[in-house]
Order: C-alpha cells, then structure tokens, then sequence
C-alpha cells in the first residue's frame, strides 16, 4: 500500500458538498485543506460550507422528508445492508482514508471500519422493528393506538476521532427510522464522510435523505439551522463545553437531542484481579486511537497492594509499541490530531510532574514532523491535579492508588463525567457492586473496550444524553404517537 495508492484512493473521494443528490462548491466557492497529522501535508481541498449552504442543505432534508418517510421499513433497511456490504467490500479504502487524515494505525483503522460497518448492518435488521402496541383503556371504553413516527429533519455534527463510526451512529438510525439529514462531519477529519456518503448514494438512498456539509466554520454554519423551526432534532458527538452551548441554543427551538459528550474513564484494578488480564486491559484502554477516545481510561485507579506491580508490567508492555505514522506496517501508536492536542497533552503531564508525579516511562513529545506523543506512565499522581479531572486525549496513564472498595466508588465518581468505568476484579459479587455504585452509562467489567453495535452506547452528568446503538439508538430517531379511539357503542 504506497503512495499510488493514497494518491488513487484520495482522488475518488468526492470534495464538494453532498446537497440534495448532488455534489457541487459552496455558495461562496471557498475550500479549506485536510491536513494527516503523521506529515503535516494537506492531503486533499474540500468545499467550505457557510450558512446559506447548510440552509440549501436543509431546505433538501425538509423537501425529502414526507416521501422518505413513507419508504417501506423492509426498503429502507436493505439500503443500509447494502451499505454495509460496500463498506465492508472497501475496508481497505476506508482504513486507509481513516489513517490518512486522523492518524490511527492501520490495524486499528479497520476495527473501526469494521466497527462502523456493523451500526449499519444492525440498524438495516432494526428498521422493520419499530412496532407500537394496542391496548383496551382501563375503564374498558375506549382504545389505545400507540405508534412510533420519524422525528424529520435531522442535524448530525460528529467529531474527527472516528471518522467513519461516529458518523454510521447516527445515519444509521436515522436511515432506519424514516429521518432525513444534514450531515456536519469535524473539518479535521471530513474525507471519510465525503467518501461514506458516496457509498450511501450507490447504496440507493435518495436525494435529499442525507445532506453533507463540510465547513470550517462550524458555529456560523450550523448556528441558523439550530434556530429553523423545520429542523427537529440535533445528535451531536463531541466535546462537553461544545454540547453545553449546543443544548443552549437547542431551547430555542425546544429540539429533540441526543448528546454523545466527553469522558473520563476510570479504570480500576482489585487486588484480586487477574493482572495480566488487567495489564492487555490497560494497554488496549488507553492506547486504542492514541488515547483519543472518550472511552479512553483517564485515570488509573490500582489496589495499592499491587500498583508497584501494576506499572511495572503496563510499562513493559506500553514500551513495545511502536511510534510511527499509522500507513506503517509496524505502526502501534500514530500522531495525535494536530499540534495544539499534542500540546494540551504534554502541558498535563507537565503539571503532574510539577505537582510531584514520578514519570514510569514517556513523558515526552517525539520530534517532528507530526504530532506524537510518547506513551506514558505517571505513578503518585495526586488528587486534585488536572490531569484526573480533564480528558487527556493522549497516550498517558497516571496511576493513582486505593486501599477499600469505598475508596475507589469514591475516587471513581469524583468527576463531572459519567461514560464509561472500567473494573478488572475476579470477584464477581465486587463486579456487580461495583457497577451498582458507579455513576456512568456503561461499565466494562474484565473488558477493557466496551464498543458494540448492539449495546446502547452513552452517558450520565456531563458525559451527555440519550444512546447510540443497541434497541435504544433508533428511538431516538422516533416519537411516539398516541391515538385515542372512542368506541360509542360502548356503555
Ligand atoms: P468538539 O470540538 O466538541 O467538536 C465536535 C464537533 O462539533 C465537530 O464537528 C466540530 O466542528 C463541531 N463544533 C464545534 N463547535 C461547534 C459549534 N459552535 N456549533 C456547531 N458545531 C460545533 O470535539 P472534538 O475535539 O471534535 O472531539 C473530541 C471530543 O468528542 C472529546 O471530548 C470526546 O470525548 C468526545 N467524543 C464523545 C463520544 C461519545 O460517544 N460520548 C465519542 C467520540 C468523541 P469542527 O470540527 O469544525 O470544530
């Protein structure tokens, strides 16, 4: 796989806007470069939407919506198969996409691509499965007919850590459920979207049902959609500060939400834990996607009895990796986003080590060009360093310790977040607690990645609203509908 073939796949990817079947330039004839973080080089242009685009975008989605509601569910559920077949016919293609413009080595580019293959493959099996019920009124004299609708036009604005997976998230049921779409992919990471949307075209889906506007100014951009009273829904996945203005402006117009927001995983290791287990745990929950993941485990939380142990063995295993651009066939570890996400990294680790923690190993950007981060272990990381309370978004696992059960819950819950918390312990009742305890929408219990089409994925407190995936994701897409039949036969 050489440059020939980056050079050939980068050219069949569509660089206009995706407006009602079409792809043509913005409105103002504006592009904006997508740049890989393992080089720094623009890899391709692609049209900059502004305002009066997202509103020709919208207006498409609003056009579409009343036929593409009606389309049978059995229909609309074999377009996504079909989709899924394409997808994963080109898993090579949108791997390599994948790694070009966000980083991630190869291998892990198409666990993503496989992992986004499957929202459409599950959802294309849940469309024909939104039945409502029938039911006598309790005082016997009337009836209830309860249906599920499409909610309509849809806004969806994904972030650049999965390119292709965060977008099938949420097209997916949204396909499945009779909702058409504005599609804002993240202006670091647009081309997988450019290159899905494509797909979804020679899948069959109609014009109109998904609309696709790259920007590189999202706020503008979006901004008069959020307030179009034809708009009715918003799914967003990104960072907190981000959702918390988009729910803001979501009031106005009193939209239906699904919020996928930021994390803050703790991960924590029982003294009776089968530390191997723990350590291969470890390793795939920090290091997957560079630690770029709002699964990502951002604190870990180790019996102090075995910490010592703990780190020496994670810091073995972490010192096999090998740092390099993700199209490397020995890549484990590719660049971070870009320089400033890099920067933010180091500028944590920097204040833990100020504030008196003991670097296992990394600690340190690679020299350019690119934007690595050597993988990293902090020990004696104290509480209340920024560190445990940001999401760090890197490659760096700072070891804190506890002696009681109590003491983890505690340590565990001391966060705005609530995602994902991870509990490596042989003591299945101690699991169970610990998941009774635990403030978060998912637990990972012995598993250090959680990710599944047919699990509902999603937080509590600030880590969001709603779930994506499982039965749950498509409800989101739906409304309930309560029909009162009155009977005057009945006495
Ligand atoms: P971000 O800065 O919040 O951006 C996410 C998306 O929102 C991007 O498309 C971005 O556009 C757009 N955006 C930014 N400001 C906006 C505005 N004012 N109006 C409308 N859209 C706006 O997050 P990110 O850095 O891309 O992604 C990392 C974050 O996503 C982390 O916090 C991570 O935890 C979270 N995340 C959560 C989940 C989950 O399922 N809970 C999954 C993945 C990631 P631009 O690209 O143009 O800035």
């Amino acid at each position: 796989m050489g440059i020939t073939h980056e050079a050939e796949l980068l050219a069949q990817v569509p660089t206009g806007l995706l407006i009602n079947g079409r792809w043509g330039p913005a409105a103002s004839g504006k592009v904006f470069g997508v740049e890989d973080p393992a080089t720094g080089r623009t890899l391709l242009s692609v049209a900059d939407a502004g305002p009066e685009d997202a509103m020709a975008a919208l207006d498409a989605a609003v056009a579409a919506q009343n036929s593409w509601s009606r389309v049978a569910p059995r229909e609309r559920g074999e377009i996504l198969r079909r989709a899924f077949e394409l997808v994963t016919a080109r898993i090579e293609d949108f791997a390599l996409l994948i790694t070009l413009e966000m980083g991630k080595p190869l291998a892990e580019a198409r666990g993503e691509v496989a992992y986004g293959a499957e929202f459409l493959r599950w959802f294309s099996e849940e469309a024909v499965r939104t039945s409502g019920r029938y039911s006598l009124s309790p005082d016997g004299k009337s009836r209830l007919l309860v249906t599920k609708k499409p909610v309509g036009p849809c806004l969806l604005i994904t972030p650049w850590n999965f390119p292709l997976a965060m977008a099938t998230r949420k097209i997916a049921p949204a396909v499945a459920a009779g909702c058409t779409m504005v599609l804002k992919s993240a202006n670091l990471t647009p081309l997988t979207s450019q290159l899905f949307a494509a797909v979804m075209q020679e899948a069959g889906l109609p014009a109109g049902v998904l609309n696709v506007i790259p920007t590189s100014t999202a706020g503008p951009t979006t901004g008069p959609l959020i307030k179009d009273p034809r708009l009715r829904k918003l799914s967003f996945t990104g960072s907190t500060p981000v959702g918390r203005n988009l729910l803001a402006a979501a009031a106005g117009n009193v939209l239906r939400t699904s919020m996928e927001l930021g994390g803050n995983a703790p991960f924590i290791v029982f003294e009776d834990a089968d530390l191997d287990a723990a350590v291969d745990g470890a390793l795939v929950a920090k290091l997957r996607n560079m630690g770029e993941a709002c699964t990502a485990a951002n604190r870990f939380i180790v019996h102090k009895s075995i910490a010592g142990e703990f780190a020496g063995k994670f810091a073995a295993k972490m010192n096999t990796m090998i740092t390099a651009r993700g199209t490397h066939p020995e890549s484990t570890v590719g660049p971070l986003i870009d320089a400033r996400s890099r920067d933010k990294v180091h500028e944590l680790v920097t204040d833990a080590v100020a504030s008196g923690a003991s670097v296992v190993t990394g600690g340190a950007p690679v020299e350019g060009p690119g934007y690595f981060y050597r993988p990293t272990i902090l020990t004696g990381v104290r509480e209340g360093t920024r560190i445990l309370s940001e999401e760090i978004f890197g490659p760096v696992a700072p070891i804190i310790t506890f002696t009681k059960e109590a003491e983890a819950v505690r340590l565990a819950n001391s966060t705005e977040y609530g995602l994902l918390a991870i509990v490596f312990t042989t003591d299945f009742n101690r699991g169970l607690r610990m998941g009774e305890q635990l403030e978060t929408g998912m637990i990972g219990l012995n598993a250090g990645i959680i990710s599944n089409a047919a699990a509902p994925f999603g937080g509590v407190k600030q880590s969001g609203l709603g779930r994506e995936g499982g039965l749950e994701g498509i409800e989101e897409y739906l409304y309930t509908q309560y029909t009162a039949i009155a009977d005057p036969h009945t006495d």
